[in-house]
């Protein structure tokens, strides 16, 4: 099995985790720029992380075989410091134009506050006008409202919906970000979150078109195989080989893929096995 985990925040994890990623099928990840534990206070340490997720953090991934891509912005927890989001945003486009990018996220809302909605609504401007990928976190706390509130923002602004992935949803959530037609839903499979049990009936229920799983894992105590053990759930509960090939890989690679700048490279045992 090959596998693409398009929301894991490896700045937060070792490189034993990377290895075990690596020998469990997972051969392409992709790194949403978010939260590092302390608030910044600068615009200077957003573009040193930038920096980072575009530079260092790719070898990181090619020493054991993975595919790495990243997403560029001003996460939604720090967006409440208006000025400080104002300031990093102007000087952003420079890291966005950097060849590993593949969306703009994780952007959105934390606590539905004036600010966030701003830094939200500028930041979503910037990967309309760049015809991006937009990686949207949903609120922990009043997720549904949130969700809801995320949504009418999108339709105003006209944000195209294949762009789209609305990510973190719940058995709640699902009903209102599916309302918003033709874009991508994301599921966390994440021990506070959404167990892959959950994440499982929540396809049984919706099908697999254009939805996506993945572990989001992170400092917490969080598991960077979750979308391979949410693919095993789907198995149990009989939704077949499809399904789990949808959320593994086909449909992470169609929202990635519509990057010019995803160029998964198939690994070399089955490239040589296609030529034989
Ligand atoms: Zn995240």
């Amino acid at each position: 099995m090959r596998a693409i985990d398009h929301h894991i925040h490896m700045y937060s994890r070792t490189t034993d985790d990377y290895e075990r990623m690596a020998a469990a099928g997972i051969v392409a990840i992709m790194e949403p720029a978010f939260w590092l534990g302390s608030a910044r206070r600068y615009p200077g340490t957003f573009w040193d992380y930038f920096n980072h997720l575009t530079t260092w953090e790719g070898q990181r991934a090619a020493k054991v075989g993975i595919d790495y891509y990243c997403a560029i912005a001003v996460n939604p927890k720090e967006s409440e410091d208006a000025r400080l989001a104002e300031e990093t945003l102007a000087g952003m486009g420079e890291y966005l134009d950097r060849p590993n990018v593949v969306a703009l996220g994780e952007i959105g809302f934390n606590n539905i506050t004036p600010n966030e909605e701003k830094a939200f609504r500028a930041q979503l401007q910037i990967a309309v006008e760049r015809n991006m990928p937009i990686m949207i976190h949903t609120p922990h706390v009043d997720k549904l409202r949130g969700t809801k509130r995320t949504v009418d923002i999108l339709r105003e602004m006209k944000v195209p919906p294949h762009l789209v992935d609305i990510d973190h949803n719940t058995e709640e959530t699902m009903p209102v970000s599916r309302g918003f037609e033709g874009c991508w839903c994301g599921m966390t499979v994440y021990p506070t979150k959404l167990s892959p049990e959950r994440t499982a009936k929540i396809l049984k229920q919706w099908g697999s078109r254009r939805m996506l799983v993945n572990s989001s894992a992170d400092w917490g105590p969080s598991d960077p195989l979750s979308l391979l053990r949410a693919a095993e759930a789907v198995r149990k509960l009989g939704l077949g080989e499809e399904v789990v090939r949808a959320i593994t890989f086909d449909n992470p690679a169609g929202w990635m893929g519509m990057s010019p700048n995803f160029k998964f490279r198939v690994p070399a045992t089955e490239a040589e096995s296609t030529v034989t």
